[in-house]
């Protein structure tokens, strides 16, 4: 991913933030029932919960999803495949580690793997995107999607990209576990697991295409095989495993789901992790974009502090590790995506 810097592309700031889950309702009845009949309105309040469990959550609501889970996926990818630059051991490795994870799909006939040459400004790669299909029961698919490979030019330090594709990796592996025991009742949900994200080079070299290869490849597949129709949303998953959640509002995602996250953020009790920023980034989402899918970027980029020697923090530096993560914000992030699925088929 690829912050757009100004001179490129005027973004930022106008912070429109809607409000935090006040729960103004639920703050009228306890001042009403305040100074009499507390029981009564403990049972009243306790009934509202159940009936309404989302609408004015204040405390987290917990998905399914358990981040403890989530993050030690993240530390069993790390061991395994620590660097996944392009062509290195551990990005067949982790490639690996994903197909270990969905047998049960690929029984089923419900593991792609989507293999292709990338030519790239170091000459030409073999990539590999792998899609999981998991069928609902309307027409349409909602697409959650991470890179899982570490960037080539990082591959002489030890860059191994905890929050960079590990831990979106684990997260959208353990979304497929949940999914394989509680299969979608609405619309079909795919993951996609995409190669080739970072650049090889340089995110800007020539004629701008040095990133997104797999996603770029697979919208183009898609949109040559029809498939690119039957897309209801295209989600991407980016470095929010970070301790310190800050979720930006992507301002090139489509408007709808920018607005669907901030709910989903909100319904779950976790409206404290979007960030009142509203920058712009290059990310996956960018080639569904181009091609007219509703595309939404869940992306941290306020990851560590930001100093004159590493103003991005740790972005894209050794720092990238298991410790600058937190199983909380892995909890939240996967409470988010399965309530953005939801409010997807509610819409
Ligand atoms: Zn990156």
């Amino acid at each position: 991913m690829n912050r757009f810097s100004l001179e490129e592309r005027p973004v930022i700031l106008s912070v429109a933030r809607s409000a935090k889950s006040n729960d103004p309702e639920g703050a009228g009845v306890h001042s009403a029932f305040r100074s009499f009949l507390p029981r009564v309105r403990v049972l009243l309040l306790s009934l509202l919960a159940l009936l309404t469990p989302t609408a004015h959550a204040q405390k987290p609501t917990t998905s399914p999803v358990s981040g403890q889970t989530v993050y030690s996926l993240t530390q069993q990818l790390l061991s395994v495949a620590p660097k996944r630059y392009n062509g290195s051991p551990g990005h067949a490795a982790a490639e690996n580690f994903i197909v270990d994870h969905f047998k049960p799909e690929a029984a089923k006939g419900n593991f792609e793997k989507d293999e292709f040459t990338a030519n790239t400004p170091a000459g030409p790669q073999t990539l590999r995107n792998y899609i999981v299909r998991f069928p609902g029961k309307r027409d349409g698919v909602i697409v959650l999607a991470s890179h899982y490979e570490t960037n080539y030019p990082l591959r002489n330090i030890h860059f191994v990209g905890a929050n960079d594709g590990a831990c979106t990796t684990a997260l959208l592996i353990a979304i497929g576990q949940y999914l394989r025991t509680h299969p979608p009742t609405g619309y079909s949900v795919w993951l996609v697991f995409d190669d080739g994200e970072e650049a090889v080079q340089d995110w800007n070299y020539t004629a701008y295409t040095d990133h997104t290869y797999g996603t770029r490849h697979l919208a183009a597949k898609w949109y040559a095989d029809g498939i690119l129709r039957k897309i209801k949303a295209f989600i991407v998953a980016d470095m929010i495993g970070d301790k310190n959640l800050d979720i930006l509002q992507e301002q090139g995602s489509t408007p709808w789901l920018r607005e669907l996250l901030r709910k989903a953020a909100a319904n779950t009790g976790h409206s404290a992790a979007i960030s009142k920023d509203q920058g712009s980034e290059d990310d996956d989402h960018i080639p569904f974009l181009q091609r007219g899918v509703p595309s939404l970027d869940v992306i941290d980029m306020n990851y560590g502090p930001h100093t004159f020697d590493m103003p991005d923090g740790y972005h894209h530096t050794a720092d990238d590790t298991i410790d600058k993560i937190s199983a909380q914000s892995l909890q939240t992030s996967a409470d988010i995506l399965l309530e953005l699925v939801r409010l997807i088929n509610a819409r």
